[in-house]
């Protein structure tokens, strides 16, 4: 038996969401081995005092100052509430804590899961905007403070169970071929364009096996999320995007794979349930319980894989080419699919615009000379980007 494990004292950044309130659900079951002392979230006030009764954390964020001054008039002196981005960077290199779970979503989540960087902590990253916006720069800080990047995407957090313990993420895994990162399909598996094309918002983020957020479950629909995760993956686990294959497994059962040089290829399976990720990544190298479901392989029966269709799902080839093209063309597919996905749940845009708004604003990114060697670079890139995508949705009114 290995020793008793110290106390995490955990930070969670994006507390109110589904990821989030999962990692809270994980650390309330381990209290002898996760405490609670911070939480930072954008604005949902009455999801932020709930969580403040049941978990009692010291000090608190709240990215909208507005909010921040709401919540300040409902909690007691025994809680300390920040307020905007400095703010939530200051939660997440504050010393109090040692591990701070990355989770907000979207690039807005980009300051803070640096500022946990580069204060050297253990940081369990969902975010996955912050690694394709700002790739380089988030493993260079890991690399220099000696912070710990935990994966909590699911795939990411599969492949890195594959891999021989005592791997950190941020070099290439030796004796590994390739990466499979495997995709549900989404709620459109198998619609036709034509359906894709009149699609709605309620029909999008209905994804089959996982109960997520909105903007991840719209990425889900797209693809894009596939492109996103390609682009984290490669990133994290220092592998081009020739080394990483992606196949559709509709069960959502088998979470990713590792192809290793003598041709075995290992799998992480379980249920379709964020808290088997999280409780992996805040125990490691620990295990404990996450309160998931268990797999019956028996009752399951079967495991189905197909390839992706690159027509109807133009997302994943966009992604490519992004990281291929290399600097910040990841980032200006991220700004763009968000501003995108941002317009398709409010109704100005049909589904199958998303990708197409995301292509022509590539387009018109491929000639920018900036290099993303510092943060202001990357927020000026994302912020340009967003720019062009809000006309092309002007243009197309
Ligand atoms: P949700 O939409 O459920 O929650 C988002 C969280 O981010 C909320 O706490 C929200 O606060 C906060 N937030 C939003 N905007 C800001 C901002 N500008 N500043 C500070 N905080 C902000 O998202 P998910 O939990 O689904 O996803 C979070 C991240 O994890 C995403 O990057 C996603 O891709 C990734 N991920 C999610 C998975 C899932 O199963 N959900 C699986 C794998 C990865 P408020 O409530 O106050 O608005």
């Amino acid at each position: 038996m290995s020793a008793q494990q110290a106390t995490r004292r955990l930070c969670v950044l994006g507390a109110t969401g589904s990821v989030g309130r999962s990692t809270l659900e994980v650390a309330a079951a381990e209290p002898e081995r996760v405490q609670v002392v911070a939480l930072a979230a954008h604005r949902d006030v009455e999801a932020m005092v709930a969580l403040i009764a049941q978990h009692r954390p010291a000090r608190v964020a709240m990215a909208d100052p507005a909010a921040a001054a709401r919540l300040r008039e409902r909690v007691g002196a025994g809680c300390e509430v920040l307020e905007g981005a400095e703010g939530l960077c200051t939660l997440a290199a504050d010393a109090d804590s040692d591990t701070v779970m990355a989770a907000i979503v979207g690039a807005a989540g980009l300051p803070a899961t640096l500022a946990a960087a580069e204060a050297g902590k253990r940081v369990l990253l969902a975010t996955k905007e912050a690694l394709v916006t700002a790739g380089r720069l988030l493993m260079q800080a890991v690399a220099d403070s000696g912070a710990q990047i935990l994966p909590v995407d699911s795939e990411h957090n599969a492949i890195f169970q594959c891999l021989p313990r005592g791997y950190t993420c941020g070099a290439r895994p030796s004796g590994v071929r390739r990466l499979l990162l495997t995709a549900s399909g989404g709620p459109f598996r198998c619609w036709s364009a034509a359906q894709m094309h009149e699609a709605t918002p309620a029909q999008a983020v209905a994804h089959p096996n996982w109960d997520m957020g909105a903007k991840i479950s719209v990425d889900s629909a797209s693809m894009m999320n596939k492109g996103l995760e390609l682009i984290e993956a490669a990133y994290l686990y220092a592998m081009p995007e020739s080394d990483i294959d992606v196949l559709v497994h509709p069960q959502s059962i088998i979470h990713s794979a590792v192809e290793f040089v003598d041709g075995s290829l290992l799998a992480q399976m379980g249920t379709a349930d964020m808290k088997i990720p999280i409780a992996h990544a805040l125990l490691h190298p620990q295990r404990g319980c996450s309160g998931a479901q268990r797999l019956d392989l028996l009752a399951l029966g079967r495991l189905d894989f197909e390839p992706p269709d690159p027509e109807r799902f133009p997302a994943l080839r966009l992604a490519r080419e992004a990281l291929r093209s290399g600097g910040l063309l990841p980032a200006v597919l991220n700004a763009a699919n968000e501003v995108a996905v941002a317009r398709f749940l409010a109704g100005a845009i049909g589904f199958t615009a998303i990708a197409a708004l995301v292509e022509a604003v590539l387009e018109q990114a491929a000639g920018w000379a900036e290099s993303c060697d510092s943060i202001a670079a990357v927020l000026d890139v994302d912020a340009r980007a967003r720019a062009l995508a809000q006309g092309w949705e002007a243009a197309r009114g």
